[in-house]
């Protein structure tokens, strides 16, 4: 569905711009039967593997989606760019850097062999579980839902609406993350965390359950794309050098150790979560060739088939034939 008036700076209609996008859904969903959906975290089973959506948000109003596109789901790692830009913008960005670094690390999500190996004085970026589990314990608040209502605040004034919290997802994971104690326990003999460790491990299992839709993965990237301000209201909801780091950080660390090849052949900051939603950013560019959302989009994505490093296997591949064909690319 094609919604809002635009004037595109280019010959193809929204009609056509709708064809082209159900043609892509169409031909990349039957990529799902290569993937899997997570299991480690039992709820997450129960997803659709051959379920594939997407939502374009355009600075300009024009917002065109297609596949399965209403539904909701968890956002999981996208989470961490956005606990990243509340620690910011309440601690403020020198704060946090000192305490989490920007590198990447070219290891699954929820490794900390770089930790034991270079035993850094703080972990390598926000977006593994290392440093999304250390920004989670400085946000403000003694109680996880106290930390994370400046999150939610956040996502009221970006999607117009306070998301739901999936109890069951919560719980689901609080229940089996041996793997997230283990990483927390090491954060704690290191110094790292500023908050109990079952209050910062509660605060990212919530963070990790809240609910969402691509619609509401597109409008917070709109905004990221529109450098921080709301296109719409013009008001700036996050300040303008931290959506700057956080959209740096997605392009360098948010696809995992797929993050080079996404950042080489699709070019654009992106963060996936194991539910399968991508958020994906294309800032204004600058060409005069007759391509859609030249002034910029956000691009939410749903697959929860997932390839080995768990991003949507589907979703990857619909969003860089996307970027190929209407040059969304950075570089
Ligand atoms: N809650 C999940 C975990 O920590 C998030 C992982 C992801 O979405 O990449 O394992």
């Amino acid at each position: 569905m094609v919604q809002g008036s635009a004037n595109l700076n280019t010959e193809v209609n929204e009609k056509w711009l709708q064809e082209y996008i159900d043609s892509w859904v169409d031909f990349f969903k039957k990529q799902t039967v290569d993937g899997e959906v997570a299991d480690y975290i039992p709820i997450l089973a129960r997803a659709d593997q051959e379920a594939l959506g997407i939502s374009i948000i355009g600075k300009n109003g024009l917002t065109i989606r297609s596949g399965i596109t209403e539904e909701k789901f968890t956002i999981q790692s996208i989470s961490k760019v956005l606990t990243f830009i509340v620690a910011c913008m309440e601690r403020g960005l020198a704060y946090v850097l000192n305490r989490v670094d920007v590198e990447p690390t070219g290891e699954a999500f929820n490794s900390i062999m770089h930790l034991q190996i270079s035993q850094p004085k703080k972990p390598f970026n926000p977006l593994v579980n290392s440093g999304a589990l250390t920004v989670s314990s400085m946000l403000e608040g003694k109680t996880s839902d106290q930390k994370l209502e400046t999150l939610f605040l956040l996502l009221e004034k970006i999607i117009g609406y306070r998301p739901e919290l999936n109890i069951e997802t919560y719980e689901s994971e609080r229940d089996t993350s041996m793997r997230n104690r283990a990483i927390g326990y090491y954060l704690l003999e290191g110094g790292y965390l500023e908050s109990d460790l079952g209050i910062t491990l509660e605060t990212y299992f919530k963070q990790c359950s809240i609910e969402i839709t691509i619609d509401d993965l597109a409008r917070i990237g709109l905004v990221l794309s529109n450098d921080g301000f709301d296109p719409y209201t013009n008001e700036e909801i996050i300040p303008r050098a931290i959506s700057r780091l956080a959209k740096a950080m997605m392009l360098t660390c948010g696809m995992y150790d797929a993050s080079g090849k996404f950042a080489a052949y699709v070019g654009i900051p992106a963060k996936s979560g194991v539910s399968g939603g991508i958020m994906a950013v294309v800032p204004p560019r600058v060409r005069e060739d007759d391509f859609p959302f030249l002034d910029g989009c956000g691009i939410g994505v749903y697959g929860p088939s997932l390839d080995k490093q768990g991003n949507s296997i589907a979703g990857i591949k619909l969003l860089k034939h996307i970027a190929n064909q209407w040059d969304f690319s950075l570089f």
